[in-house]
């Protein structure tokens, strides 16, 4: 199984930064705790060089992972001299692949801190031990400067810091292309949409939907279109936004997008519609009503299982 070493910078004798009433390292192992937490539901084996607030050196953090292993290093740090907002450091010499793993990371936990209102300082290299020691991909992400008073008053807000760790936890997802513990789940909801003559073929977990075969079998749940129909995409498409469910025109072979697949599904269920268009609203209604326990980007496309186990359930409710 994958496994991942997350690094909480410093610890025990060695506080890190110190500024706004808030010691770096116990931020550090907070949002790395939470990380690993999240990443529970993912296949994936989660370390962490420490998991409690002692003196642990760069060497011995690398040692740890070499040793297990490790198919990735992620160092968690706090920014600290008087800036703001966001930034990520590999090795100078980091390799092609840790190159393209850190560009999808940073790419997922700068928009994060864009859309909370940080800047985004910047995919940098850096001669840091842990970073050169590490004979896998490894990456130190600098999490806001904690002597900046903005940013130390959401660093020390511990909702803020799980939002930290959803947007890594997605990043690592995503770089490594982890699966959801809940695939086993997710293939048996795909088979339930094939047992009630929704879709014909089978279609991996981790694999997008369409606009057209989304539409297609929202149209053949609610009897507007059957198995028996000749394929035609575009069409099943056109018979969604003339029916109101969506508002605009959409590429039958492009991917649904969360928000999308959740204002769809709204409007079907008759759990209204947001007006004006709120896509995260949309996704909100989905979690408050049970039908969906995690928090998608309303931008991220939809996989089939998701599809499948997310529409299952509302069918059944
Ligand atoms: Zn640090």
């Amino acid at each position: 199984m994958t496994i991942i070493m997350l690094d909480p910078g410093h610890g025990g004798s060695d506080p890190g930064a110190i500024a706004s009433g808030l010691q770096e390292k116990d931020l550090n192992l907070d949002i790395a705790a939470k990380t690993r937490d999240a990443l529970r539901s993912y296949v994936v084996d989660v370390y962490m060089t420490r998991d409690s607030d002692i003196d642990f050196e760069p060497a011995q953090r690398a040692d740890l992972a070499n040793r297990l292993g490790a198919a990735y290093f992620l160092s968690i740090h706090i920014n600290a001299g008087g800036g703001t907002g966001f930034g990520s450091y590999v090795h100078i010499n980091a390799c092609d692949r840790s190159l393209a793993l850190r560009d999808v990371i940073h790419q997922r936990v700068s928009s994060f801190y864009r859309s909370s209102g940080f800047m985004d300082r910047g995919k940098k290299s850096a001669n840091f031990a842990v970073l050169r020691l590490t004979r896998m991909p490894a990456l130190l992400l600098e999490n806001l400067f904690i002597d900046t008073a903005g940013d130390a008053v959401k660093l020390a807000d511990p909702v803020f810091r799980q939002q930290i760790a959803g947007a890594i936890t997605v990043g690592l997802v995503q770089a490594l292309g982890l699966a959801p513990v809940s695939a086993g789940e997710q293939e048996e909801d795909i088979n339930i949409l094939k047992s009630d003559g929704l879709i014909v073929s089978n279609h991996g977990v981790a694999e997008h939907i369409t606009w057209g075969m989304f539409a297609a079998v929202i149209n053949r749940s609610r009897g507007k279109s059957s198995l028996s129909d000749p394929w035609d995409p575009a069409g099943e498409v056109a018979k969604l936004k003339a029916d109101g469910l969506v508002f605009s025109d959409h590429d039958e072979g492009g991917e649904v997008p969360w928000g999308e697949f959740a204002a769809v599904l709204n409007r079907l269920r008759g759990a209204g519609s947001t007006s004006p268009w709120n896509p995260a609203a949309e996704i909100q209604k989905l979690k408050s009503d049970g039908l969906l326990d995690s928090t998608p980007d309303p931008t991220e496309a939809v996989y089939w299982g998701e599809f499948a186990a997310v529409f299952n359930a509302a069918r059944k409710s």
